[in-house]
């Protein structure tokens, strides 16, 4: 500044100096006039350029000016350079942010004072069925029409989420939707929605579980409740006593059987994933299974003819005790439900893609086709009386599933009415080796037997 104001006294000095040589005392008046508006008229063609550059500005345009005016260039370059790079920080900052919410499991929609989308994210434009682009500054109210949310809406107390239906949902399958609002900023609104079609449906299934056991249990009990009193009141004969004291062995052996497969599926559930290190051989397995199978049919007394295949040379890979929990299950089942003089038929197959399939065909009397989906949930029976009969819990053929699914295998149902059922494991080829006899820890090659086991 204080160089400028030199220079700018210089100037008129000059200027005066040029005129006293001209026209003495006079012509140095008119030099300073002069020099001074010269001065003035180039500082102001100089601004006036700084203006026009502000005016357009863009921080790469160009311009050459020296002094003040050049600094006054320079800092405003820098002060725009400065605003564009946090213009483009904060940008970039909203649209990670905005992303972060698209990718969000839950919907998330913005209503400004009114009550009209601002923003949704596409989880919340499917679950509500809103066009993220067309639907933009509509009423929410006009596009979420569930009578509930209007309610919820016009009553201004949102401490609490409701359910409401969501658009997704098919009639067999309803999407349940969690729905929230939160007011925030100026009188705006936050609008959450969250799917929890599945914490309902587990919600029901826990609820049916928990009354199909005390169900199961209750009987038995109520049974063992009334022999016991039955003892307690009467004088007994000793036919008698043992009689009922055999029919409360047999209602208490009912609740042990059931709480052990309950057991066995927490267990199932929660144990981790078994690993594929493990061999046992196939023929192994079998044997028991057939042990178990002479033993059912000793204990049921019935006359059935029972088939095992021969042994294959094959090993499998997984926890062997669920492995023959699941064969075991299929076998008696077989047993159980094929009247005196059926046969059953206990199998081992290769299948020319190096799978394996253990198989139980029985001539029993076979299933419908509309239950054999859902043979496997738990407590499902095509006919309550004959499980009970059997000594059934409901609960076998969802412990095979869950054993089936661990050992990365798959379970098939083959059944008609009146000609039998054929149950079926399929093992993947990654579980099966052909036996290694004496060579523990030596590589083994893939299972190579012919298809005919
Ligand atoms: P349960 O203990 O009642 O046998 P499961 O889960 O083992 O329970 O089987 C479910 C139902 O499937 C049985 O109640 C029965 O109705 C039917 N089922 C299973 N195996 C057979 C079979 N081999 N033949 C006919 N029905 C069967």
């Amino acid at each position: 500044m204080l160089f400028r104001f030199f220079v700018f006294v210089l100037v008129l000095l000059a200027g005066a100096l040029a005129g006293w040589a001209m026209a003495a005392e006079t012509g140095a008046l008119l030099g300073l006039a002069a020099s001074s508006l010269a001065w003035f008229g180039i500082d102001l063609l100089r601004g006036a350029r700084v203006l026009r550059w502000l005016r357009h500005a863009e921080p790469a345009d160009d311009i050459a000016l020296r002094g003040l005016w050049g600094e006054v260039v320079d800092r405003a370059r820098r002060a725009l350079r400065t605003r564009d790079q946090r213009t483009e920080q904060s940008e970039r900052r909203l649209l990670d942010f905005l992303a972060a919410i698209q990718a969000s499991p839950n919907g998330v929609v913005l209503l400004d004072p009114l009550g009209r989308i601002e923003w949704c994210n596409q989880t919340a434009a499917a679950q509500l069925g809103i066009d993220a682009d067309r639907d933009l500054l509509q009423l929410v109210g006009n596009l979420v029409r569930d009578p509930d949310f209007a309610a919820y809406y016009a009553a201004g107390d949102f401490s609490r989420d409701i359910v409401i239906q969501g658009r997704q949902g098919t009639v067999s399958r309803p999407l349940r939707l969690s729905v929230q609002l939160h007011s925030y900023g100026d009188g705006r609104k936050l609008l959450l929605t969250r799917d929890i079609t599945a914490v309902e449906q587990a919600d029901t299934m826990r609820r049916d579980f928990v009354a199909n056991v005390s169900h199961e249990i209750r009987t038995p009990l109520t049974v063992l409740t009334g022999f016991v009193q039955t003892m307690q009141q009467l004088e007994l004969t000793a036919p008698e006593r043992t009689r009922y004291l055999a029919l409360m062995a047999q209602q208490s052996h009912r609740m042990q059987t059931l709480v052990s497969d309950l057991l066995t599926l927490s267990r199932l559930e929660g144990s981790p994933l078994p690993h594929a290190g493990e061999w046992a051989p196939v023929a192994v397995l079998l044997e028991q299974c057939e042990q178990e199978a002479r033993a059912l049919c000793v204990a049921l007394s019935k006359a059935q003819e029972l088939r095992f295949a021969p042994a294959p040379q094959t090993e499998l890979a997984g926890a062997h005790g669920e492995i023959l929990s699941a064969m075991s299950n299929l076998v008696s089942n077989a047993v159980r439900y094929t009247p005196a003089g059926g046969a059953i038929e206990v199998a081992w197959q290769a299948l020319p893609d190096s799978r394996a399939v253990f198989s139980v065909r029985d001539s029993g009397p076979g299933i419908a086709p509309e239950h054999i989906g859902r043979l496997t949930e738990r407590f499902y029976r095509v006919d309550r009386s004959r499980s009970r009969d059997t000594g059934g819990t409901g609960l076998g053929l969802a412990i095979v599933k869950h054993v089936v699914q661990r050992h990365g295998a798959q379970l098939q149902i083959e059944s008609k009415p009146g000609l039998g059922s054929t149950f079926s494991i399929v093992f993947p080829a990654s579980r099966l080796r052909r036996r290694v006899k004496e060579q523990a820890g030596l590589p083994a090659p893939p299972a190579t037997e012919s298809p005919a086991g």
